[in-house]
């Protein structure tokens, strides 16, 4: 039986090259030789401290892009040799959620999450090969096209904001996240994108790729320079993605009355975020949680990616071998880079 090298997740801390056999697919299913397999932020959280979506020992990585090495019975839409990318999760479209339009709340979605790109090759069950594959355009590399994942999560939180032509947009966060929202909300028709982060370098990149004003935190309070900004009224909406209790609470107060805020990252399991009440009722304040996606957010992510209207370059930060995903979660940690593109097919170093 062939076989293939792949990355085991086996506690918060500890990752494992394992040489298992390679997947084949079943009915419904494909399988991809993998040409990328992107670094994300929620595999840095579930090694650093676990993660509720992830249940140890388990394949890990979920972003990927490649090339059809195997098609399963019954598959038309795709064939052998096919470059392709998707999602790592499908919906039911049966449940109590799918049924009411909110795919990304499907009950049924834990089971349904698919892990192991960090490897020579990924199997793809039936329903996302059903509902979330896509072909990738020759122009399009495998290295961006396997953002198709995190940009559809940040699609379905900047559709739901309520961003309307002309709009002052504040978004909290210059990581991947951050800097794809900038993107997006300028596509939906803000005018003017204010992005507050740290970084130097990635409030650079902020401004690269359409941010009209920067702002570090480093030099004061975020909250008082949205303010000043917008006459003392604060942003129209507001896109949290910094991932702490702090930045949750300055994106209501940077938010003008009537403003929608959207919390678009995780914090800590258990965490409590105390908020001001008066702002929230006087104000008129929308506060929206967002999680992941569905599947016309990840069709639109598509088609951002294969248009070119959302640039993923200055956020992959290089590419690296498959025994290199460990040192990678490393170097995110310590704020080196962004992203990184695991590549199975890079020689070992
Ligand atoms: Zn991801
Ligand atoms: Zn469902």
């Amino acid at each position: 039986m062939a076989t293939m090298r792949g990355v085991y997740f086996l506690e918060p801390g500890k990752l494992e090259m394992r040489e298992v056999p390679v997947p084949q697919p079943g009915p419904g299913e494909v399988v991809i030789k993998v040409e990328s397999a992107t670094t994300c932020g929620t595999d840095l959280k579930a090694w650093r401290r676990g993660h509720k979506l992830f249940k140890p020992p388990m394949p890990f990585g979920h972003e990927y892009a490649g090339i059809i090495s195997a098609v399963g019975a019954g598959v038309t839409r795709f064939k052998e040799g096919d470059a392709v990318t998707g999602t790592n999760a499908a919906p039911c479209n049966e449940c109590f959620y799918c049924k009411r339009g909110t795919q990304q709340l499907c009950i049924h979605l834990e089971g349904r999450f698919n892990f192991g790109s960090y490897a020579e090759y990924h199997r793809i069950p039936d329903y996302i090969v059903a509902q979330n594959l896509f072909h990738v355009p020759s122009h399009l590399p495998f290295t961006e096209a396997s953002f198709v994942e995190p940009l559809g999560c940040a699609v379905l939180c900047a559709i739901n904001a309520d961003i309307e032509l002309g709009d002052t947009v504040a978004i909290i966060g210059v990581g991947a996240q951050g800097l794809m929202q900038i993107q997006l909300v300028k596509a939906l028709g803000a005018s003017r994108v204010i992005a507050i982060g740290r970084s130097a370098g990635r409030l650079q990149k902020a401004k690269e790729v359409g941010a009209d004003v920067i702002f570090s935190s480093n030099d004061g309070d975020p909250v008082a320079f949205v303010k000043e900004l917008t006459d003392g009224q604060g942003a129209d909406v507001v896109i949290e993605a910094a991932g702490s209790a702090d930045t949750w609470q300055q994106a209501v107060m940077m938010a003008r009355n009537g403003a929608t805020v959207m919390q678009f990252s995780g914090l800590p399991g258990g965490t409590q975020v105390a908020f001001d009440a008066t702002k929230l009722h006087y104000g008129e304040i929308t506060m929206k949680g967002t999680f992941h996606m569905n599947p016309r957010a990840a069709e639109m992510a598509m088609q951002m990616l294969v248009t070119g209207q959302v640039t993923v370059k200055p956020i992959l930060d290089g590419t690296v071998p498959l025994s290199q995903v460990e040192s990678a979660l490393q170097r995110m940690q310590r704020s080196e880079v962004i992203k990184l593109a695991v590549v199975p097919s890079l020689p070992e170093s």
